[in-house]
């Protein structure tokens, strides 16, 4: 049987356009079918937009900053359509560019809404991007489900539907005065301090102790009192109940009655696969009652034609992980020799100002798995001394208590995410302590602390037993 492409790839976000220039590359030919936006969730609703606006809060506290240093800069006021218009702008820009990558590549792209119609046939209709396009058929010799993922909106809520969601959030036509937000995970952190920084009042509600549940229990607390140092208000352990309009307000009520006002509750609990509407019905791809993809090694599903990688699968749901994946894929399928990827280090940020970053285990994980020695400083950096501002930078060294291999770093402070780039290929290459100790470091910097930290802070699980404070975690 012949089919119109070696390879169809749906969904044009991180993953699938990498694995469909990398397969292009190697003389397949290639399709991609796209919905709603070229770039996917990372260039039009996530990682790009979020760290401009990342980028547009620390304006405002560098002129607050500067005052120490001997300038006379007024923070001043913000204009949030004028800053939403140029993030547009340069996202428009974006799209503009992964189209020609593909086109380029040899690519040919379609828009439109993909449904499968056999395990080698897609329906392709109208969708957002193309609301009018006459439903096409497309056959291709192998499929790539690289549909990503979707906000959740929290259930169970009374009032739910007066809640906004990240997607919303980039394109709110004003900053709200107040605003509420439900979830203490990456995005959550994430908002909060972007809200905080414009100049809002924000509220965080989450059900743990300290937020980031997950990360490093030292760096939760460093976050926790970040966050408490721009203003953000935490209520921890906390539940919404019901939200209510209040005139032009909103009224909050949490499950245990105290009650909060806001202009805008920001659901901030989740992302689940966007693998409805496919018709996977019609192939032999299974999903979990979640809705995530099942694969199996080397990403392929039930359907031994089809595949799926990125968020879709719901594995590490972060752009280089999908990206990764594609490339993978796509030499696999297409060419005799695999890049090599290491997952079990991936490197992680949130991008708080200021930014945390890890990479590898925590004290916790690696007290689990035997004795560990821990090595913690925390200092206020060389700038803050200057500036005032009672800003802190805490990092931390995880260390195999007997092959003294560096099971993990972690950082919360200015630049932490290009520091631990870095430390990430140590990790990943499995350095000892010792080769640390041996790197000369660059000074005066806050990365130099990562090779001059001498003195054990103390071991963890030697009896097997965590070594920290005991925040009991709530269940998920
Ligand atoms: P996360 O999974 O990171 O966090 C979800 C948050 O919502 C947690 O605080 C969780 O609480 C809470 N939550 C979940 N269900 C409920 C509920 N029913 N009631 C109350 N609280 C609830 O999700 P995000 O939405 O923040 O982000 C989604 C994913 O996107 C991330 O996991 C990450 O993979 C990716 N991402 C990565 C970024 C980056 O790399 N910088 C940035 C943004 C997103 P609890 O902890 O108690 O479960």
């Amino acid at each position: 049987m012949t089919y119109d492409f070696d390879l169809l790839v749906i969904g044009a976000g991180s993953g699938g356009v990498r694995c469909a220039r990398i397969a292009a590359g190697h003389g397949a030919r290639v399709a991609v079918v796209e919905a709603r936006h070229w770039g996917g969730t990372c260039v039009n609703l996530g990682c790009v937009p979020k760290k401009l606006m990342v980028q547009a809060t620390e304006y405002g506290e560098w002129a607050e900053d500067s005052r120490g240093f001997g300038w006379d800069m007024a923070r001043g006021t913000h204009d949030w359509e004028r800053f939403i218009g140029r993030k547009d702008h340069e996202i428009e820009r974006l799209n503009a560019i992964y189209v020609r990558l593909l086109e380029d590549a040899g690519v040919r792209l379609f828009t439109g809404h993909a449904r499968f119609e056999d395990a080698h046939t897609l329906l392709i209709g109208p969708g957002p991007l193309a609301p009018h396009a006459e439903p096409r058929r497309v056959t291709a010799a192998r499929i790539v489900i690289a549909t990503g993922g979707k906000p959740v909106v929290q259930p169970h809520i009374e009032g739910q539907e007066l809640g906004i969601v990240s997607d919303d959030a980039f394109h709110l036509k004003a900053r709200p005065d107040r605003i509420t937000i439900v979830g203490s995970g990456y995005i959550g952190v994430e908002f909060a301090g972007i809200f905080a920084g414009l100049g809002a009042q924000a509220t965080m509600l989450y059900r743990q102790k300290l937020p980031l549940r997950g990360f490093d229990m030292d760096m939760r607390q460093a976050l926790d009192e970040a966050m408490g140092e721009r203003g953000i208000v935490r209520h921890a352990g906390a539940l919404l109940h019901r939200i209510e309009r209040d005139r032009s307000a909103l009224k909050l009520t949490l499950t245990d009655g105290r009650e909060l006002a806001s202009d805008m509750v920001f659901f901030a609990v989740g992302r689940q696969p966007n693998a409805a509407g496919l018709g996977l019905d019609n192939t032999r791809v299974r999903v979990t009652d979640s809705g995530r993809v099942i694969t199996h090694a080397g990403a392929v599903t039930d359907e031994p034609n089809i595949f799926a990688i990125g968020d879709v699968t719901n594995h590490q749901n972060l752009t280089p992980v999908a990206i990764a994946e594609g490339h993978i894929l796509a030499d696999r399928l297409f060419s005799g020799s695999v890049r090599e990827w290491c997952f079990d280090t991936v490197p992680k940020a949130v991008f708080f100002s200021p930014p945390l970053a890890s990479v590898g285990l925590t004290e916790d994980e690696a007290a689990a798995k035997g004795p560990a020695d821990i090595y913690c400083a925390r200092f206020r950096s060389m700038r803050h001394v200057l500036s005032g501002r009672n800003r802190h930078t805490t990092l931390k060294l995880v260390v195999d208590g007997t092959s003294q291999v560096v099971l993990g770093a972690h950082m919360l402070g200015e630049e932490a995410p290009e520091i631990m780039q870095g430390l990430a290929i140590a990790v990943t290459a499995g350095l000892r302590k010792s080769d640390f100790d041996r790197t000369v470091g660059i000074h005066p910097s806050s990365a130099e602390e990562f090779v001059t930290l001498r003195t054990r802070t103390r071991v963890a699980g030697a009896t097997g037993a965590s070594s920290h404070s005991g925040v009991q975690e709530v269940p998920a």
